[in-house]
């Protein structure tokens, strides 16, 4: 019989763990990292598959169902398929995601979801390839090759992600949602959190969520899609008559309950666990492991118990160590 799902001190059910299996990334998105970092952890600091697979299975025995596969960019772990086949054959997992930038998908969309891989979220800031660059660093070309290969490939559920940057790509946000109506993809805009440097230095860039709609739906109502919950995000949906296109929004800024509903806390790539993303309290797991002084299922309900109840990034919260560092 499943274990029930383990719930936190204020009885939110918590039963989603993002498993951060690489810091590195091939792209520099300017909200996720600050230009320049050079904090990237050793490989030997970062948690095997094996302590993976063993962190995992504790989650599962008290009670966890769903893992997400992030970074940094998750691809660039070399044996990310050993992972991914590895947590999707546990017993008692029921959905097994993936976050990407899609700029390495082309390749291995495929092997990805013979993997076990069920859901694909695509980072997708822009449409416009120069202004793509701008954001990310990166290709559009390479993006727009790994899309389609994970179109192709079969995956229950694929999504678009994109960061709201006021003055940045406004002009991206009615293409995008037509982009995604086109190929009949749900996308999700998330409000620009204060998680690199960036934001300390430029609060004009925070475009809000309410701004987003009333950019994209021209004034018009969108209507609410309260039931639409594709994955276990903590988007609210709404439905673009213009496009088609089902839009979901992120405030996690601007949305007064929004912790409310939390149901996750966060595995780092180097063995922390991560219990509110905008708090910066962790716990060592690797350490922990490594020196057989406490075992993972005794951690994770210690982090379970030290959950907050909401974030800190309304209250001035600085980050340590920038979105790349913690898993998105
Ligand atoms: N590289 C992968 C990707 O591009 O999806 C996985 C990691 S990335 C950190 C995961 C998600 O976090 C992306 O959708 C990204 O846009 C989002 N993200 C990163 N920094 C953010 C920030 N400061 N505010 C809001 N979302 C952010």
């Amino acid at each position: 019989m499943k274990p029930s799902p383990p719930l936190d001190p204020l009885g939110r059910t918590i039963d989603y763990l993002r498993i951060s299996v690489t810091d590195q990334c091939n792209e520099r998105c300017l909200y996720c990292r600050p230009a320049g970092y050079r904090g990237w952890s050793a490989r030997p600091e970062h948690l095997t598959a094996a302590e993976i697979l063993g962190v995992a299975q504790a989650a599962i025995r008290i009670g966890f169902r769903h893992f997400r596969l992030t970074g940094g960019e998750p691809l660039l772990r070399p044996d990310l398929l050993e992972i991914a086949s590895g947590l999707s054959a546990l017993p008692g997992l029921e959905t097994l995601s993936l976050s990407t930038n899609g700029t390495r998908l082309a390749s291995t969309a495929g092997a990805l979801r013979q993997a076990g891989v069920q859901s694909v979220n695509l980072s997708l800031d822009a449409i416009q390839p120069d202004r793509y660059r701008q954001i990310t660093g990166g290709s559009w070309a390479e993006f727009w090759e790994g899309f389609q290969a994970v179109l192709r490939a079969g995956f229950k559920t694929v999504k678009l992600n994109c960061v709201l940057l006021r003055g940045i790509n406004e002009e991206e946000l009615r293409p995008l949602a037509h982009f995604a109506a086109e190929h009949q993809i749900p996308i999700r805009f998330i409000e620009l959190m204060p998680l690199s440097l960036l934001q300390q230095a430029r609060t004009d860039l925070f475009l809000s969520a309410a701004e987003a709609k009333e950019i994209i739906s021209g004034g018009q109502n969108l209507p609410a899609l309260p039931d639409h919950r594709p994955g276990h995000g903590p988007a609210r949906y709404f439905r673009d008559p213009s496009s088609g296109a089902v839009i979901g929004f992120i405030g996690a800024l601007t949305t007064p309950d929004f912790c409310d509903s939390c149901n996750k806390m966060r595995l780092t790539a180097d063995g922390k666990i991560r219990p509110c993303l905008g708090q910066h309290g962790e716990i060592d797991l690797r350490e922990a492991l490594r020196n057989q002084t406490q075992d993972a299922e005794e951690l994770l309900r210690q982090a379970l118990a030290n959950k907050p109840r909401d974030h800190d990034f309304t209250r001035g919260y600085e980050p340590a160590r920038p979105m790349t560092a913690l898993g998105g």
